[in-house]
This record gives structure tokens, C-alpha cells and sequence, in this order.
């Protein structure tokens, strides 16, 4: 994940000895029917996941009291309205959020197992809610932000977005293809034990590489040569000869630093239809980010711009606060908030650290991109493959980065006399 640090990453002091280094990464969840392929290498590096049961509460960008709270557990802890007007009204908006989020995953549970619905794969999430009579008012206070924090994108975007990433495509277009709704329904969700969360995972990946062979923030400008001499070229180094690259860099910049032969034009053509959106995530202490009563406060919460009721009308972002100490076994004693895309900015005092990144918007087009170009031409052209979670089906979560990396081993392997 690319990150621009604006400052250094905050450290915090807990017990007497051990420090806890808190971003760059924002990644923190991981869920046991969403990321089989991650769990499994995280158990083969033998690093420790603990489960972290997530619950989070919904609220408007005027008010501080959530209009709904998500009690964890799949929703088997229930849902939970703050009685702000009446307890009838509050009862009443429970009943109706629990059904609609059954119903939900009704259809959802129908087209993963029972392969119904296959249109989905074709349609956006607007189109989605509106065609298979997803309840009005939960999709727009419920479904649409929350997509919106998951992918840290506007809410706008979140209507565009392809229905089957997020309710699953039938046909799967890979084996694995799977569903965020219907492949998370009753598991839980897992952190990283260690405090030092996916620094640990990038250490036991990288440990075992000299140190010599490892150039940081020296971004690349370009690739040159031909199959099977290429050289890679930062803005002062040149790196190489290699016979063979991977690139593991979002997909734009890889278009422009590809070879500038007749070749790669397709694929950097391809490239370029992929979109990304910036990300701030901002590290503070300001607690005026959560709601001010204990009994309210949840691991995240998402606050959404003042809108209109009708669902084409949703613009903006949302605004996702993450009480850091809230369940962390090591920050019990400070008081931590990280928050995604913040409206307005903490109190310039209270700002620890800021940093942007850049995610991957995908389209219905470049998901056709992706299936057309990448699942079998695109990679390996003249030793230069991709790797990156906009090249697996699904959101883009780490599970896409570790399934796109296995493929591109897995063909390497198989061209393996080739490649000798
Ligand atoms: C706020 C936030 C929270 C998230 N939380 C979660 C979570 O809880 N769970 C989860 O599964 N996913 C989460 N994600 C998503 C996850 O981080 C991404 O899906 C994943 O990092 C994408 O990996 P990637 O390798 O495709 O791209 P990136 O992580 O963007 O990697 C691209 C790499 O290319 C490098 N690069 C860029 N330009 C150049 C250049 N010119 N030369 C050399 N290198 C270059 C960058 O420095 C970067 O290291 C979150 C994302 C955000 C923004």
C-alpha cells in the first residue's frame, strides 16, 4: 500500500517495555470466508491472527448519536437504535433494519450457493438494489455507506461499482471467485495478534532477502531493453539485467513505465482504463470524531455527509473513525482515533500523523479488462507479468494481492523450461 507519510509514524508506549509503531498501514481486518488464501499464508509464516469481532455504528454528519449501531458477529449480536424520539420508533427501526438485512442475505446466500441471479455479474450496485427490491432506506443509510468505507470511495462510486463484486459473480470467473456478503455470513473477524500488525507479516516475508537487494522509496520511471534483457530505471539507479519482471505497482503506473515498444501497447492501453482514488487517513487524538457517550461507542464509526433521501443523490464520502484502543490488548491506557477520509479536519494539536494512499476504483469496464486482458495474454508477455489486488475478482483487499501473486508463481512454474 503507498502511503505519503507527512509525518513519522506515531509510537506509543505501552506496559514498560514494548512500543507499538501505529501506521502507515490502515489494513486491519481480515474475515475467515473472505480471505482464505491470506489466513493460509499467514499460518504458513507462523504469524498469530486473534479474533477481533468488529462492530461499528452509523451517523450523520450533524449529529454525534448513531442511527444505528451493528453489534458484531454477522449480525447474530443484533442491531441496536439509540431511542432519540420514542422506544416504539427505535423498536420500530430495529425490526426493520433486521429484516431487511435477512432479506439481503437471502438473495445473496440464493446466488452463492444456489446460482441464481446470474445478471448480477453485469449490473452496478445501484442497479442491484433497485432490481432485486434491496429495502430503499436500508440501502441508502446502511449499504451504501458502508461499501463506501469498505472501499474508500465516494458514496456515488458506490452505486457505479460492479454488483458482483461485492454479491459475487455466477459464473465465478476463477475458481475462487467469491462473494463479501454471502462468504463472510457467520465467521468472524481476525487481526493480526502481534502490536505490530502487518509490519510483522512484511517482515517474515522479507527476512530471508539481503538486505542489498532491497531498494525502498526509490520510485521507477521506466523499463528498458527487450525479452530477455530488461533494466529498470529510478529517477538517479538503474537496476538489471533481468530476464524476467513483476510488477507490483498500481496499475496506471505501470502503464507509463512499461517498454515503449508495439508489443506492450494493448496492455498499456489496458492499463490506463484502470482507476484509483486518493485516501487520507489521518491518525489523532480527537475524541469529537466518536460519539460522546460510552454506552454508543463501537470499534468504527462511520459518519456520512448530509444528503438527500433519494439514493442517485448520494455524494461525498464517508467519514470511518476507528477507536484504535477501544479492544487493542495494548493501547488500554491512551486514547487513539484513526480515521478514513475525514469531513473536516482534527484539532491541529490532537494530528499525530497523516497519510494519503491511492485504491483501486474498479468499473464494470475494467473488471471486462481485467477477465479479457490480464486472466491470460496480459501476463508473462515478454517476461513482464502484474500483481496487485485490481487483478483478482472481489474488492480490493489484501486477499486479491496474495491471489494474484500465487497465480503469476503458478505460471512462472508451469513455463518454467521456458523461463530457463
Ligand atoms: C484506508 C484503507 C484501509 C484498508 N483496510 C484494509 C483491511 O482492513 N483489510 C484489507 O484486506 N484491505 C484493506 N485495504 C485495502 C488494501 O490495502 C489494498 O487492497 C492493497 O494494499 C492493495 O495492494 P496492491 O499491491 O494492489 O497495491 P498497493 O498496496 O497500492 O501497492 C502498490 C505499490 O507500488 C508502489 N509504487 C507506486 N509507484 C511506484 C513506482 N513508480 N515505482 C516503484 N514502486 C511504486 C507503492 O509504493 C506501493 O508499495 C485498505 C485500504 C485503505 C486505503
Amino acid at each position: 500500500m503507498r502511503g505519503r507519510v507527512f509525518r513519522s509514524p506515531l509510537t506509543c508506549r505501552c506496559g514498560r517495555s514494548m512500543q507499538v509503531r501505529f501506521p502507515p498501514s490502515p489494513c486491519r481486518w481480515l474475515t475467515l470466508g473472505y480471505y482464505p488464501r491470506l489466513l493460509r499464508l499467514l499460518n504458513e509464516l507462523d504469524v498469530a491472527v486473534r479474533p477481533d469481532d468488529l462492530t461499528f455504528s452509523f451517523s450523520r454528519q450533524e449529529s454525534r448519536i448513531p442511527y444505528l449501531i451493528y453489534n458484531g458477529l454477522t449480525g447474530l449480536k443484533g442491531l441496536s437504535v439509540p431511542a432519540t424520539k420514542s422506544y416504539l420508533l427505535a423498536f420500530l427501526k430495529v425490526i426493520y433494519y433486521s429484516l431487511s438485512f435477512i432479506y439481503l442475505c437471502i438473495v445473496c446466500l440464493l446466488h452463492y450457493h444456489l446460482h441464481f441471479f446470474r445478471r448480477i455479474k453485469d449490473i452496478t450496485f445501484e442497479q442491484f438494489c433497485t432490481e432485486y427490491f434491496i429495502p430503499q432506506q436500508f440501502s441508502q443509510e446502511v449499504l451504501v455507506p458502508l461499501y463506501s468505507a469498505v472501499c474508500t470511495c465516494k458514496e456515488s462510486d458506490i452505486l457505479k461499482y460492479p454488483a458482483g463484486l461485492i454479491v459475487g459473480n455466477y459464473p465465478p470467473s476463477t475458481p475462487t471467485d467469491l462473494d463479501y456478503i454471502a462468504a463472510v455470513f457467520g465467521t468472524r473477524h481476525y487481526t493480526i495478534a502481534s502490536p505490530h500488525g502487518f509490519r510483522t507479516v512484511v517482515h517474515a516475508l522479507t527476512s530471508s532477502i539481503p538486505r542489498d537487494r532491497i531498494h525502498l522509496s526509490m520510485p521507477l520511471s521506466s523499463i528498458s531493453g527487450s525479452c530477455p534483457i530488461y533494466s529498470l530505471h529510478s529517477d538517479n539507479t538503474t537496476f538489471g539485467p533481468f530476464s524476467q519482471v513483476i510488477l507490483a505497482t498500481p496499475a496506471p503506473i505501470s502503464a507509463s513505465i512499461l517498454p515503449h515498444t508495439r508489443d506492450f501497447l494493448p496492455i498499456r492501453k489496458a492499463l490506463e482504463t484502470f482507476r484509483y482514488v486518493p485516501v487520507l487517513v489521518v491518525t489523532h487524538t480527537d475524541p469529537s470524531f466518536i460519539p460522546r457517550a460510552p454506552s454508543l461507542q463501537r470499534d468504527l464509526h462511520f459518519q456520512r455527509r448530509i444528503q438527500s433521501p433519494e439514493v442517485k443523490s448520494c455524494k461525498g464520502m464517508v467519514e470511518s473513525t476507528h477507536i484504535l484502543h477501544y479492544r487493542s490488548p495494548y493501547l488500554r491506557s491512551s486514547q487513539v482515533f484513526q480515521t478514513t477520509n475525514p469531513l473536516r479536519s482534527p484539532q491541529k494539536e490532537m494530528i499525530l500523523s497523516q497519510t494519503w494512499f491511492e485504491r483501486y476504483l474498479p468499473s464494470l469496464e475494467s473488471v471486462r479488462m481485467t477477465r479479457e486482458i490480464f486472466s491470460e495474454l496480459g501476463q508473462g508477455r515478454e517476461g513482464i507479468w502484474f500483481v496487485g489486488s485490481w487483478l483478482a475478482e472481489g474488492i480490493p483487499l489484501l486477499e486479491g494481492c496474495v491471489e494474484s501473486a500465487e497465480d503469476v508463481v503458478e505460471r512462472m512454474i508451469s513455463q518454467k523450461p521456458k523461463l530457463m
